[in-house]
């Protein structure tokens, strides 16, 4: 998939602010977060959609999304966090390579819009910083150790 946006970053073609990866999984930081913290898990090989993705890769994602939720819990804080995933540009998929956001929500009062979101880019310094907690966090997790 060469012309893959979200393949360029696996690959490092692409830069990014990254947050976790293991043999079948990496993770990102959003470059357009609808909240502080937002992020992105994708699998490492190519697959456009729920449909498409394999079992494997599929069940790689979301056991790493669960480590990467609870390292940003203790990270940020967070009292909610919305995993939103979206097939098909009828529903607004842009990026056509599967991928799991994670949205964070930082306080009961904060607005959240998670149907109709606008790509409005981050402030790159609280990106790298929130990405940086994060990263940090998931290493210090000493809980539960991935084998994939
Ligand atoms: P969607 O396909 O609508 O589920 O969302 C694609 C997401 O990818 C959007 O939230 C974008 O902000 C995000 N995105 C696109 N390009 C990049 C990039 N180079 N680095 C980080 N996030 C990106
Ligand atoms: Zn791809």
């Amino acid at each position: 998939m060469d012309e893959c946006i979200f393949c360029k970053i696996v690959k490092g073609d692409i830069p990014s602010v990254k947050i976790y990866e293991n043999g079948h999984v990496f993770a990102f930081m959003d470059i357009n977060p609808v909240s502080d913290g937002h992020a992105l898990v994708i699998p490492k090989k190519h697959a456009q959609n729920l449909w498409e993705i394999p079992e494997e890769d599929l069940s790689a994602v979301h056991t790493a999304s669960k480590k990467i939720v609870r390292a940003m819990t203790r990270a940020m804080g967070p009292v909610s966090v919305a995993t939103v995933q979206l097939n098909g540009r009828g529903v607004n998929q842009v990026v056509m390579h599967y991928h799991l956001h994670l949205i964070p929500r930082a306080s009961d009062g904060e607005a959240l819009n998670l149907t109709a979101w606008e790509m409005i880019p981050g402030d790159m310094e609280a990106i790298n910083r929130n990405g940086a907690a994060i990263a940090a966090a998931i290493e210090n997790d000493k809980d539960q150790k991935e084998s994939k």
